[in-house]
């Protein structure tokens, strides 16, 4: 038996059904649960003193390209819409392999950790010269971060009207052939699963309808989640009507695509009708703030959204659209993007915060996740307020308002992958060298 009790944090922000805080609380973690939450509780295990930190549930990552972490800020695409954004990177990404895809995931997981995230799902679409998702998954293995990755698909390729160049799209066979060896050798769907499988076509501009429907089939009958794009920008509304003679919500729900198995990301351009379409049918949202935010795409109707009862999670999208993978920064994008189209009172501090972690956590499917609650896995997030982020705050609870943007100490299934604001599960300073290196390379090739 491990036990490790938290003790006497600043306050505990639980974000269970009534939002309870506590001042002054303990946290008693068993055996990677959560057992109690009071006063004056004892362990014989480890104890982590806490008066200086907010503790919150760890912060939950809906959407992520980890792969495009070693593509940020490339000249060609830093003022870029989507497609053409696509289209400069495309080609580099074809240059990819097995290692640029560890490497770039633990990159980008490592950031994740430290900006207080437990949790992350990852769609990676792309696997050139021999790349696996199985690269993915090793590197989140390593950091210790529970993780859902999504075997992902591109298969309509230039030469079929598609956006992606033929060389980085696959056979819709083998693509569905390897969707099924990544769910048989990865899914665990037990509660408290450390690695979750999903299966996720790209988008649908670049896969067919039949795809579209089949992953649909399969992820079903495996009882695994689904997950794409959908109705990023205007293009890609323009795309749909084009092509499909619909919006994207009517072909997302004639392909299957609906349903609380499912989750969409960007959503930016979903209408009245869809918005009840997904609140009636429980699909799931992945809201990427900074990702519309720096491609331009536009302003998605969360408020509307969460009104409606759509369930809502954030995610930092691929560190090549961010170009950060920093979690709680985006949590704040999004409550002050909010702000911008309907006012200051149209997202508080706690809810923003509440998307990214519960909310963020129920769009997953896990409900073993995202609150801190006596049987829920030990997912914590301490956030030392006694730092310049929070000096003259009245709240300091009101992180998103004014808080630190690195955690000081993260627990993942009760084990602690950062303690005062390092990493203890991976070398940070040889990861980085190594990342630069394949980056460089990556920039020097033709
Ligand atoms: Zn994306």
């Amino acid at each position: 038996m491990s036990e490790t009790l938290i003790r006497n944090a600043h306050s505990v922000l639980t974000m269970d059904d009534a939002g309870s805080e506590f001042a002054g609380a303990d946290v008693l973690i068993r055996d990677g649960v959560i057992v109690q939450i009071g006063e004056g509780l004892t362990t014989a295990g480890e104890v982590v003193e806490a008066a200086n930190c907010v503790v919150t549930p760890g912060l939950v990552n809906t959407h992520h390209h980890l792969y495009q972490t070693l593509t940020r800020a490339v000249p060609g695409g830093q003022d870029a819409l989507l497609f053409g954004w696509l289209q400069t990177l495309y080609p580099i990404w074809s240059r990819f392999g097995p290692e640029e895809m560890r490497i770039s995931a633990l990159t980008g997981l490592a950031e994740l950790a430290l900006s207080g995230c437990t949790l992350t799902s990852d769609h990676l679409y792309l696997y050139p010269n021999g790349a696996r998702l199985d690269d993915t998954i090793d590197a989140a293995t390593e950091i210790g971060l529970r993780f859902h990755a999504t075997r992902g698909a591109m298969s309509i390729g230039e030469s079929d009207g598609g956006l992606p160049p033929d060389a980085l799209v696959e056979r819709e066979e083998a693509i569905l052939e390897d969707c099924i060896r990544v769910i048989d050798a990865f899914h665990d769907p037990r509660e408290g699963a450390m690695v979750r499988v999903g299966v996720a076509p790209c988008s649908p501009f670049s896969v067919s309808r039949e795809l579209m429907r089949d992953a649909a089939l399969l992820a079903r009958d495996k009882g695994v989640m689904m997950h794409t794009h959908l109705a990023e920008n205007d293009e890609d509304i323009a795309y749909s009507e084009a092509q499909f003679g619909c919006r994207p919500g009517q072909y997302a729900e004639e392909l299957g695509w609906t349903g609380p198995d499912v989750w969409h990301a960007h959503c930016v351009k979903l209408d009245g009708q869809e918005i009840d379409l997904f609140a009636q049918s429980r699909t799931g949202v992945a809201h990427c703030p900074c990702s519309n935010c720096r491609l331009g795409s536009g302003i998605a109707p969360i408020r509307d959204m969460v009104d409606a009862g759509v369930p809502v999670g954030l995610g930092v999208d691929g560190s090549a659209s961010n170009d950060s993978s920093n979690l709680v920064a985006e949590a704040r994008q999004a409550m002050l993007l909010q702000r911008v189209s309907r006012g200051a009172d149209a997202m508080s501090a706690r809810e923003a915060l509440r998307l990214a972690t519960r909310g963020g956590a129920e769009v997953l499917g896990r409900h073993d996740c995202g609150q801190i609650a006596p049987g829920k896995r030990a997912d914590l997030a301490l956030w030392d307020v006694t730092g310049i982020d929070s000096a003259g705050s009245w709240d300091k609870a009101a992180l998103l308002l004014a808080g630190p943007q690195r955690v000081r100490h993260l627990f993942v299934e009760g084990r602690q992958v950062v303690r005062d604001g390092l990493l203890t599960t991976i070398d940070l300073g040889a990861t980085l060298a190594h990342q630069d290196t394949l980056a460089l390379r990556l920039a020097e090739q033709p």
